[in-house]
């Protein structure tokens, strides 16, 4: 029997905000255990929750770059449950009045048609505090509690089980990530947690529309141990069927060094957390003009804008999907060819010379010392035959280093392009003279032989030599007997 997995995702997503979602405390991460916190995220009985503007806006954004209905009316509720890291004894979530429902993102995945993943609800959130085990400053061998991140906004982004492999559970995941981090709403941190996924799977025979008992693999945090737990849960799960045995419906943990995931708990039902209206919030209302002015808030998307790269600018899918890859790397991409209009020469130098240096200094392209007038001047001096493509790698580097304006570099360092053909011919007839028996093979009817004088010319010029007329003029004196 053939098995068909069937899998949904649900993404927490921390906003950028600088104070929590209840309270006025800053969320800035890697402080000192319990510095940032007050009695509203302590959960000190008395103390009263007041939402924070910023992360219904956030919410909003998020809602209309994945296609969603923003709710008129929504409402916070309480999710009971008790963990030393939630000193409340309960959650505020919001369940059956999210601030999102019914959106959807497309997906490709390379040499397939887009496919569209159904998008089920978003809702805020508060994130609870987190236990530290072992070097707990004033305790020799124990544990603390650290509520820190208590109160922390999050979004939560549930898809419908639309998804059928772990290539499109990860290609999803890499889609919404971009979305977020474009909207300067995440930081998109994973290392951090800030953005983190529980993965839903279930496997069905091939054909059949009765879906099985679904596991859910907890907080995984890189897109690689995402497609490593949902292959891993996929295998078990059938291999478990096929020996007679059943899924049981449970939550699991993925341990990345065995690649493996295990029983933690059963798994959970709504009604298990006795949700019920936060009576401490009103229910929250968004009128039709604030919608209105989240959209107006709104960048281009990046989807649009990929779009646009290939039918505005001519540029290859492939060149679309690396530039639209963040929203700096669109934005310098788009700065440079306002200056230049030469978008494929561009977006050439952006993914080689401009990646590979980045990649080295471990520097973020909004940091990039070669700011995009001054890349585009350089490509724009490669245009024109001011000097070759290699001369410019060398001007780049200079740039990158120790600064300046690609002109100035190229005559400070005498690096312009010779196009004057008495000075090349005079090499020539130095190269020439001084390799007459490659001469020899050249008329004798090897032609390859003019690479090997194409390359010392080039040599004797220090690179500096016009390639197009080095090669005409290089003909015509092989050529004369
Ligand atoms: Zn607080």
């Amino acid at each position: 029997m053939k098995f068909q997995p069937v899998i949904g995702l649900e993404v927490h997503t921390q906003l950028k905000t600088g104070s929590k979602i209840f309270c006025g405390c800053s969320t800035t991460f890697g402080s000192e255990p319990n510095s940032q916190t007050c009695p509203v995220c302590l959960g000190l009985p008395g103390a009263l929750p007041v939402l924070n503007k910023k992360v219904v806006e956030f919410a909003i954004k998020a809602g209309l770059a994945t296609n969603c209905i923003i709710a008129h009316h929504s409402v916070f509720a309480r999710k009971n449950y008790f963990y030393p890291d939630l000193p409340k004894g309960y959650q505020i979530s919001q369940l059956e009045e999210p601030i999102c429902r019914k959106g959807w993102l497309d997906i490709q995945l390379e040499g397939q048609e887009a496919k569209r993943i159904g998008i089920t609800r978003i809702h805020m959130e508060e994130d609870a505090g987190k236990l530290v085990h072992g070097d707990v400053p004033g305790l020799d061998d124990g544990s603390g509690v650290d509520l820190n991140r208590a109160c922390t906004p999050l979004l939560e982004v549930v898809s419908e089980p639309d998804l059928r492999s772990s290539d499109e559970a990860v290609a999803y995941l890499k889609r919404l990530h971009r979305i977020v981090t474009w909207l300067g709403i995440c930081d998109g941190n994973m290392e951090e947690g800030s953005f983190r996924c529980d993965a839903n799977i279930s496997v069905m025979p091939v054909g059949s529309d009765t879906l099985g008992t679904r596991a859910e693999i907890k907080n995984v945090n890189s897109f690689k141990f995402v497609k490593q737990a949902i292959d891993y849960e996929i295998q078990r799960q059938i291999a478990l069927i096929e020996d007679g045995g059943s899924v049981v419906q449970e939550t699991r943990l993925f341990d990345p060094n065995s690649g493996t995931t295990r029983s933690m708990r059963s798994k959970e039902e709504a009604h298990d957390y006795r949700y019920f209206p936060d009576p401490d919030l009103v229910p929250l209302v968004i009128d039709a003009d604030w919608v209105q002015h989240a959209h107006k808030e709104l960048p281009e998307l990046p989807e649009h804008r990929r779009q646009r790269f290939i039918t505005e600018l001519g540029l290859p899918e492939y060149d679309a999907e690396v530039l639209t890859a963040s929203r700096g790397v669109a934005d310098y991409f788009e700065e440079c060819v306002a200056f230049h209009h030469n978008a494929k020469a561009v977006s050439n130098w952006l993914m080689s010379e401009v990646t590979r240096a980045l990649n080295d200094s471990g520097a973020a392209i909004d940091a990039c010392p070669v700011i995009p007038s001054q890349l585009a001047e350089l490509i724009k001096m490669i245009d024109k035959g001011a000097i070759s493509g290699k001369i410019a790698k060398t001007v780049f580097e200079e740039m990158w280093k120790n600064g300046g304006e690609p002109q100035a570099i190229v005559e400070k360092r005498g690096l312009a392009q010779v196009s004057d053909s008495g000075a090349i011919e005079a090499i020539i007839d130095e190269v020439i003279a001084a390799n007459m028996a490659q001469v020899e093979e050249f008329r004798g009817g090897k032609e390859k032989v003019l690479g090997f004088f194409v390359g010392l010319v080039m040599k004797a010029s220090r690179g500096k030599a016009n390639p197009a007329l080095v090669n005409e003029l290089l003909l015509a004196k092989l050529k004369v007997q």
